[in-house]
């Protein structure tokens, strides 16, 4: 356990973004890239954060707009052609798992959508699409390649019509929000009557954080660019505090056993997100014997699949995918300290 002089003091740090409270308990204190931040736990309701300092710069919206993608990404991820052909596949799980919400004519708009790799899988699907990117450099390369609307100005500038998407997906984008609710209330004028909210974050309950515990992968996952960290609770009580009612709030694992072994016999990534993902041996085929790599192949795969299957039926995974209606009341302002038990 962390101590809290490791951190700083509570007037050296911002309360928590959502529930205001003061007081935190420190959990992790090793950042990707050697940064001196630490995640706390907040005493008023529970949301892992990054401890944000008092005198950070505030404009988080900046960052975006290109140093992000240059700061925290291998060179590879610059080539937005290599990263759409790579991205493609798993678009169209993550459609899969929306099910009927997919359906003709039904207005989707993306916030964070990069080059646009999701939105061209939902339009194949007879859906009508659009974008918000900060990055212009792959808003142009969207725009270009797929011929997707991608507006990069920042949600909070209101320039989007209010109530003109059914539904409004957020991949990968919540957790950089230093103020959740402010950004969420934004998010909420955008979506038309009957409309859904979809939220994918990276998962807290992860095996390799909360299961195994791999010091390697824990200091590879928590990272300055993510300022919460969620579970599947707080995920939707975040979300219940900004005027949501969740519909379904569901952790997946996404990456392999092959993925789990290597972090826990190297303590490095994978060359790259494909081979994570991975299902079946981890070889080329043409170096192994013909008659037997099919089969055993076949073992591994078989037991790809009862692992995940395994971990997800037991509440881990390494993302949170929530589906959330907004609520027909607006939400109350944040909720004073003094109106949280501490724990
Ligand atoms: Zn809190």
């Amino acid at each position: 356990m962390l101590e809290h002089a490791q951190v700083g003091t509570d007037q050296d740090i911002l309360p928590c973004p959502v529930c205001a409270a003061p007081a935190f308990r420190p959990v992790w204190d090793r950042f990707r890239g050697g940064t001196d931040d630490v995640a706390v736990t907040c005493s008023g309701c529970g949301l892992v954060r990054r401890a944000r300092r008092r005198n950070e710069a505030g404009d988080t919206n900046e960052f975006y707009t290109g140093r992000y993608r240059t700061e925290y990404f291998a060179q590879d991820k610059r080539d937005f052609a290599r990263l759409v052909e790579r991205a493609a596949p798993y678009q169209e799980i993550r459609l899969d798992r929306l099910g009927s919400l997919i359906s003709n004519g039904v207005r989707i708009l993306e916030i964070g959508c990069g080059p646009g790799y999701f939105l061209a899988a939902a339009r194949a699907r007879g859906t009508i699409v659009s974008g918000v990117e900060l990055d212009t450099d792959q808003a142009r390369f969207g725009a270009a390649y797929y011929g997707i609307t991608i507006a990069t100005e920042p949600i909070e500038e209101d320039r989007l019509v209010a109530g003109s998407s059914d539904i409004v997906c957020l991949f990968q984008v919540l957790e950089h929000c230093a103020d959740p609710l402010r950004f969420l209330a934004h998010v909420r004028r955008l979506i038309a009557p009957g409309g859904r909210l979809v939220v994918e974050v990276p998962d807290l309950n992860n095996p390799l954080v909360s299961l195994y515990a791999v010091d390697a992968f824990k200091r590879f996952w928590f990272q300055r660019p993510h300022e919460l960290y969620f579970g599947r609770q707080t995920l939707e009580d975040v979300l219940v505090r900004a005027g949501f009612a969740a519909v379904e709030v569901r952790s997946f694992q996404e990456m392999g056993l092959v993925n789990h072994m290597n972090w826990m016999m190297t303590g490095e990534p994978m060359r790259d997100r494909a081979a994570a993902l991975a299902t079946g041996l981890p070889l080329d085929p043409a170096a192994a014997d013909p008659a037997m790599f099919p089969t055993i192949d076949t073992v591994f795969r078989e037991a790809d699949a009862c692992y995940r299957r395994t971990l997800e039926s037991h509440g881990y995974g390494d993302i949170v995918m929530g589906v959330f209606t907004p609520q027909r009341e607006a939400p109350a302002a944040p909720s004073s300290p003094a109106a949280w038990t501490i724990r």
